[in-house]
């Protein structure tokens, strides 16, 4: 018997312990609020399903015989720690996640009242737009992409960082749910992944917004654009320019604001970039 052969049967073996065995003293897995955690599990028979917060998330094979699961750690998910549970055919196993509190910046921005303090009608209308922005996030989207994005979609600065504690005229504010590139007006904007658009809309609040679907729950919005190269409905390669650079709707200047959800969590864009530990340190 080979020693490698022995390994391996050990790591499949302690992979499938009941779930019943005392939990390790430190968690199998570490993650921050606003993360998009990548797990891991050794060989099974076939392919196991995933699950963490009381939701399913995505399971493919890592190419090595095992498996790699994503899972979306929302902005404000309470800090602490949570069971990642496997199931397959007839036998499950269970790992321990711990999230801790994410390190968000504080961010005041001025606009005019309009863009602060809403009549009826207005607040009818940035309410029913939010409802038709938030009915992408579920939607169904027949393709299977790595959760990834290749690249930043487009070239700027990070004006305001994911998560930030928004104010609005020194009001406190919902906390900042993507991340803001400044950029010069006009700057094309390109899909970080190929996908699915859901939505295209001139939206009170959010300017030209267009929303993505790129399969398995993983979204990604795109507003503020000064105008829209796509259209509802259309598939989209990754690469593709989908609009410019703009300061459409509630806005202090021309940025991009990129937003990612993962089966409804609010992740950090950055968290899914190649280089993602640098561009999360800026
Ligand atoms: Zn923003």
């Amino acid at each position: 018997m080979s020693a490698s052969w022995l390994v391996r049967c050990l790591l499949i073996f302690s992979a499938w312990m009941p779930a019943t065995l005392p939990a390790a003293e430190t968690a199998d897995w570490q993650a921050a609020q606003g993360d998009v955690l990548t797990v891991h599990l050794e060989s099974t028979p076939e392919r196991p399903r995933l699950f963490c917060f009381g939701s399913s998330w995505p399971v493919q094979s890592d190419g090595r015989g095992g498996w790699q699961g994503w899972i979306g750690i929302d902005l404000k998910r309470k800090p602490g720690t949570y069971q990642i549970l496997w199931k397959s055919e007839g036998a499950q196993t269970s790992q321990t996640l711990d999230i801790r509190r994410g390190v968000f910046r504080v961010s005041h921005i001025q606009v005019e009242k309009r863009m602060a303090e809403f009549d009826a009608p207005t607040l009818a209308r940035i309410r029913s737009e939010v409802k038709a922005l938030k009915a992408t996030y579920t939607a169904d989207v027949d393709a299977e992409p790595a959760i990834r994005m290749t690249g930043m979609p487009v070239n700027g600065i990070v004006s305001t960082p994911f998560g930030a504690q928004r104010f609005v005229n020194g009001e406190p504010r919902s906390p900042h749910s993507g991340l803001d590139i400044a950029a010069a007006a006009g700057t094309p904007v390109h899909a970080p992944l190929a996908g699915r658009v859901l939505l295209v809309a001139d939206m009170y609040l959010n300017g030209n917004t267009v929303a993505i679907g790129h399969g398995n729950g993983l979204v990604s919005v795109y507003s503020h654009m000064q105008s829209v190269a796509v259209r509802t409905g259309q598939w989209i390669s990754d690469g593709d320019v989908i609009g410019q650079v703009g300061a459409t709707g509630r806005a202090t200047g021309p940025h991009l604001h990129w937003g990612v959800r993962f089966r409804n969590a609010r992740v950090n864009p950055a968290s899914l970039l190649p280089d993602a530990t640098a561009r999360l340190e800026k």
